[in-house]
């Protein structure tokens, strides 16, 4: 029997800022459609991962593979195109320029592809459908968020890398946008999802990986991870029932 190739595998990076090493020897593995999420508090280092994962930062050590491919030492963009995908931490919209402009950038290097990717786009989020002609700064946080991640599925990736979706937006809107990385991920995408809402994180996703200055300290089943004291203690916080509703 041979083990399934993971989409995505990082293996033993290692990342520092000058002095501060933000990453310390991390390992983890990403199977073909599944979701995986890294959990961990502030400042454990999972941006930093995502960084390295998509290229825009290179890291001291370890390697990344797609599929199988070493893929450390590609530029970023070379890794957009090969269907590594990041929806960046804070949006990073361009407020200036309307939802279709900041779209239309999503799918720089597949314009062939523009139109029916728009078309899908528009139809799965018919609030950016409605505001293609607005700024992308008239639109709340919500709206944001969905035009990030609807720039990041015009890129057609395989891999989508969220960094903290949630952050910022009232319940009602991270529902939403739960719901639409659900849905992505039952379409066939796989995702890697990086949040400090652990419990949301967990109950979405198939396997967990849990940070802590710069290392992995717990990983597994998401199911066993939302029932394990340690997780519950340190990340569910105070209240946390973990009987199923
Ligand atoms: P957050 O949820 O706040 O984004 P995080 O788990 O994603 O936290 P990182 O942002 O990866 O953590 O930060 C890991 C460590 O690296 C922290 O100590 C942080 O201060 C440091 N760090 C992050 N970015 C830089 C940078 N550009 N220069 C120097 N230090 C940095």
């Amino acid at each position: 029997m041979t083990a399934e190739t993971p989409l995505l595998e990082v293996d033993g990076l290692h990342v520092a800022y000058g002095g501060i090493e933000a990453v310390r020897g991390l390992s983890l593995r990403v199977l073909r459609g599944s979701l995986v999420t890294l959990i961990g508090a502030n400042g454990a280092g999972k941006s930093t991962t995502l960084a390295a994962i998509s290229g825009l930062v290179r890291p001291r050590a370890g390697r990344v593979l797609l599929d199988g491919e070493d893929v450390t030492r590609w530029r970023s963009t070379r890794r957009v195109a090969a269907g590594l995908v990041q929806v960046p931490e804070g949006r990073e919209v361009l407020a200036t320029m309307t939802v279709e402009e900041n779209l239309s950038l999503g799918a720089w290097h597949q314009r062939a592809h523009l139109a029916s990717g728009l078309e899908e786009v528009f139809a799965r989020f018919p609030v950016l459908a409605e505001r293609r002609r607005l700024s992308a700064g008239s639109l709340s946080g919500g709206e944001q968020q969905m035009l990030a991640i609807a720039r990041a599925l015009l890129a057609r990736p395989r891999v989508l890398l969220l960094d903290e979706p949630s952050m910022g937006l009232a319940p009602l809107l991270v529902d939403e946008v739960f719901k639409v990385i659900e849905t992505i991920r039952a379409e066939g995408t796989t995702v890697l999802l990086v949040e400090q809402n652990a419990h949301r994180a967990l109950s979405a996703a198939d396997h967990g990986y849990v940070m802590e200055t710069g290392e992995i300290v717990l990983e597994g089943p998401a199911a066993e991870l939302l029932a394990n004291t340690r997780v519950i203690e340190a990340y569910l916080g105070e209240g946390f029932d973990p009987r199923p509703e």
